[in-house]
């Protein structure tokens, strides 16, 4: 009768699992309808963060970015891309003709943990060095005229007031870092700094967040590219708007022609973001509460802490999962990738599950029907993030006009019928989307849910493998001001 007995609370216990599980399946719905009204929120919160300043959540940044790449491009230029979870620098040689990027160095490597917290000193000092140490691996010396002063664009991927195309102001930290004494300071100038101070002849000639770089190679490739969406440890957007559209900058108002505005969307927000429990509690331990919101239900830093939080709580139901040793309450410690792994687990009896959960959580032997709910969380979790994704790329296109609704941009509109609706390609990078197949199928699916099978042909969503990084180089060109020429 003691067997009897324990057997009966076992079942209650999983049954309040169970239950646990349907909660989050609820708080995380995302049908279609609700899409579309977060679809809406987007396109007004754009419209107010357009009119004035601090109108919105949404920063809707000017970027100074006019001139995207023509692919007269030529010549050696540099590229620093930092603000994920890795940095890179490239070395990129343009040969003139459209798309004709002939040569390309990369060198890629996570961020020392200890930088993300230290000085801006020392993240500076860091960086110069690597890229000294790239320069002085990568450069042919016979081939360098001495004179020509190397070129360097930065991609800085964090939410910055731009003060020219090639300065701008830190206006707050996201994705973790925390470096107090750069809020408020020019990002460039500080690169710049640690750039002579080792000795390195090399200048920073442009600014540019990581979205505009997606955007400028993908415009280079394809000229009917009209947004870049990044994914990836944080997620943002950009796109074309008319420069009669921004206005909150009254000398943009009689300009001809688009400029590219810097969203930030990471910081949206809208009653109709589908939240729960687990959300507010992740945004009150994060480094900056009440902050970013989207990016912490969709992102790429944020998503494995989230199962992580789901479990733990399940795991408070049921002690199957081993809480006394797991390590279950560190935070991060379910790195997303480790997340993806689980949700895609195609083993017999997820034994990958099982071994991820053993090897990062230290839980002990995990029954099949613990494993079989674990990818049920990563499921429900990567879904709503890879919906709410789509709902924020439809929420571009409308205000552009370019959803097949006829749009709210204002005045004439860029579509008069559905039928006629132009191609239009948005621009994709980040790790999410590339190496997480089900998130990519995901957003691919709700993009179409929420145009409609007839409108969803018309946009096209191209991956650009290092976009942000070759699109820093390819503005350092068309900003240069050795490059042959640069087209309006
Ligand atoms: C930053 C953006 C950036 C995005 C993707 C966000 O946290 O605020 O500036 O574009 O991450 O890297
Ligand atoms: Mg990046």
């Amino acid at each position: 009768s003691v067997m009897v007995g324990r057997r009966v609370r076992r079942k209650r216990a999983w049954r309040r699992v169970v239950r646990v599980l349907e909660e989050l399946e609820e708080g995380c719905a995302t049908p279609v309808g609700r899409l579309r009204q977060v679809v809406d929120a987007m396109a007004v919160e754009m419209h107010a963060g357009l009119v004035s300043e601090g109108g919105s959540k949404l920063k809707m940044l000017l970027t100074f970015v006019h001139n995207l790449p023509s692919g007269s491009e030529k010549g050696t230029y540099y590229a620093l891309d930092l603000g994920g979870t890795y940095f890179r620098i490239l070395r990129v040689q343009l040969g003139g003709q459209r798309s004709a990027v002939i040569g390309q160095d990369v060198d890629r490597r996570p961020i020392p943990q200890h930088l993300l917290t230290g000085t801006s000193e020392e993240l500076f000092d860091f960086i110069a060095s690597s890229l000294k140490d790239f320069v002085e691996r990568e450069e042919n010396v016979s081939e360098r005229i001495p004179s020509e002063r190397r070129e360097l664009g930065f991609t800085f991927s964090f939410p910055v007031k731009q003060t020219s195309s090639s300065s701008g102001i830190l206006i707050k930290w996201t994705k973790g870092f925390v470096i107090e004494d750069m809020v408020g300071r020019d990002v460039s100038e500080c690169l710049q700094q640690a750039i002579s101070k080792k000795g390195l002849d090399m200048r920073v000639n442009v600014l540019i967040n990581d979205t505009v770089g997606t955007l400028a190679v993908g415009h280079y490739h394809d000229e009917d590219t009209v947004a870049a969406v990044i994914i990836g440890t944080g997620t943002n957007a950009c796109y074309l708007e008319r420069a009669d559209a921004i206005i909150k900058c009254q000398r943009l108002l009689t300009m001809p022609g688009d400029l590219v505005v810097n969203m930030e969307w990471g910081n949206f927000w809208s009653s109709h973001l589908p939240r729960t429990s687990y959300d507010n509690d992740l945004d009150a331990d994060s480094p900056n509460p009440y902050d970013q919101g989207f990016e912490k239900m969709i992102s790429g830093m944020y998503l494995g802490d989230i199962v992580r939080r789901v479990i733990l709580r399940m795991s408070e139901e049921l002690d199957v999962f081993g809480l006394v040793s797991s390590k279950l309450h560190v935070p991060f410690i379910l790195r997303t990738p480790l997340m993806a792994a689980m949700h895609e687990d195609d083993t017999p009896d997820f034994r990958e599950v099982a071994k991820i959960l053993r090897d990062t959580l230290e839980f002990s032997e995990i029954p099949l029907n613990v494993r079989k709910l674990v990818v049920r969380v990563c499921d429900v979790v990567t879904c709503r993030a890879a919906r709410l994704a789509a709902a924020g790329i439809v929420g571009i296109l409308k205000k552009i006009g370019r959803d097949g609704s006829g749009g709210i941009a204002s005045g004439k509109n860029e579509c008069a019928s559905r039928s006629e609706m132009r191609r239009t390609v948005v621009a994709v990078e980040g790790g999410l989307y590339t190496n997480y197949t089900l998130f990519r199928e995901y957003l691919n699916e709700a993009m179409t849910q929420i145009l409609g099978e007839e409108i969803a042909p018309n946009v096209i969503i191209k991956v650009m493998e290092d976009g942000s990084g070759i699109g820093a180089a390819l503005l350092a060109a068309s900003h240069s001001t050795s490059s042959v020429d640069t087209v309006q």
